[in-house]
């Protein structure tokens, strides 16, 4: 893809630089990086499997994007960060905007450092609702960062934050912590035991040792490992499924039981799910929000619903809001329904009086 006295240079892991120093015109590098991803993109045959390997490409130009070695590289890796977080598969120039996003990162990487250190988080739950009756039949964990203000920073803003700065491992120990502590309570209290879900990122099922952390989690807590219940996305479940199998039989030989997050947004192989000790499919808010609307969402849904079903599966609507959604899910067999149709994210005292109160009207 490149031409007499171009370099090109592998300078770490997956991590390679080409350098164009004859370059005339901008507009080439955008040729060449074109050349390139293509050219990665042809699949190889490797032991008669067919394999298909994606690359984003950051592109910086001397010397406006940077005057030294050093900083043309970073700025170059800064434009390719966003070339990845765009779907990878393609390129990106460098522009100044960029920076400005890679610092308030660098920035906000440090904030929940402080945060961990001083016990910032909080953590909610929200009920799920059997469809058969109403009762809630579980939580889900969902972390919380109040700010000074009374304002919260999303999970979905700081969670990805911190496993790109390395940061996700303490503030998912102690996720699990407070669930456990909070099971054991409801236990001392008399309360109804209904399982709460945690969400495992990605990068944490890429760590053989997560199901010691589970267990270690429920021993130390004394609660049955049946009201340990464990969320991961398809794509944190594909990204590595061989490790995934492992890892998944073994937290399902503990006792657990394990839910596929955000389904259908991602793309899961069949053949996997047939295989997966999984215990229950949650159907994307996505597409709950216009069941009653939208055709074809209420065809995905259906549909969602009958594979759950067949591979034995339970089945939970995610981000359900009306009374139209649910009237639709109770009728079609959806098992459980989760949103704040019926309750957001509560504090742990008012998910014991929710517990208290009893089964929610579905009419
Ligand atoms: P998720 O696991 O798919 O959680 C569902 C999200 O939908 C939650 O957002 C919840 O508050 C929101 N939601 C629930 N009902 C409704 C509704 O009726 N309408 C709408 N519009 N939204 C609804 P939240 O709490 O902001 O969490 C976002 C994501 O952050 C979660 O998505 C989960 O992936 C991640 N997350 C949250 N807590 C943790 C954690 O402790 N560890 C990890 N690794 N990830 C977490
Ligand atoms: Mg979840
Ligand atoms: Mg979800």
């Amino acid at each position: 893809c490149v031409l007499d006295g171009d370099t090109v240079a592998r300078i770490g892991g997956d991590e390679f630089v080409v350098m164009l120093p004859g370059l005339h015109d901008i507009d080439h590098a955008a040729v060449v990086a074109d050349k390139i991803i293509a050219a990665i993109a042809a699949p190889c045959h490797i032991e008669g499997a067919e394999l298909h390997v994606t690359s984003s490409i950051g592109i910086a130009i001397f010397p406006d994007d940077g005057a030294e070695p050093d900083t043309l590289l970073r700025n170059a890796d800064i434009a390719m960060y966003h070339a990845k977080q765009d779907g990878g598969g393609r390129f990106s120039f460098f522009a100044p905007a960029m920076q400005e996003a890679a610092s308030r990162r660098l920035a906000m990487g440090a904030a929940i450092q402080r945060a961990i250190a001083g016990q910032e988080f909080v953590q909610y739950y929200q009920p799920k609702v059997s469809a058969t009756d109403g009762t809630i039949c579980g939580f889900e964990a969902l972390i919380r960062w109040p700010q000074a203000d009374g304002s919260y920073i999303s999970p979905s803003i700081f969670i990805p934050i911190a496993e790109e700065t390395g940061r996700i491992e303490p503030i998912s120990a102690w996720a699990l912590q407070q669930t456990a502590t909070e099971l054991q309570r409801w236990q001392h209290e008399g309360v109804p035991s209904v399982p709460i879900a945690v969400n495992l990122s990605a990068l944490q099922f890429r760590r053989a040792s997560i199901a010691g952390d589970l267990d270690a989690a429920v021993k130390r807590a004394g609660i049955e490992p049946g009201l340990l219940e464990v969320e991961l996305t398809e794509t944190g479940l594909m990204s590595n499924p061989g490790l995934a199998v492992e890892i998944l039989h073994h937290i399902h030989e503990l006792g657990m039981s394990i839910a596929i997050d955000d389904f259908g947004t991602g793309y899961s192989s069949l053949a996997y799910l047939k295989r997966l000790p999984i215990d229950k499919l949650k159907i994307d808010a996505s597409f709950v929000r216009d069941i009653t609307t939208d055709a074809s969402d209420a065809a995905i849904v259906l549909a969602i619903i009958t594979l759950a079903h067949i591979l034995n599966m339970r089945v939970i609507a995610e981000g359900v809001e009306t009374g139209e959604q649910v009237a639709f899910l109770v009728k079609n067999g959806c098992d459980e329904m989760q949103g704040n149709y019926f309750s957001k994210a509560v504090t742990n005292d008012e998910a014991i009086g929710l517990l208290r109160r009893g089964p929610f009207d579905l009419a």
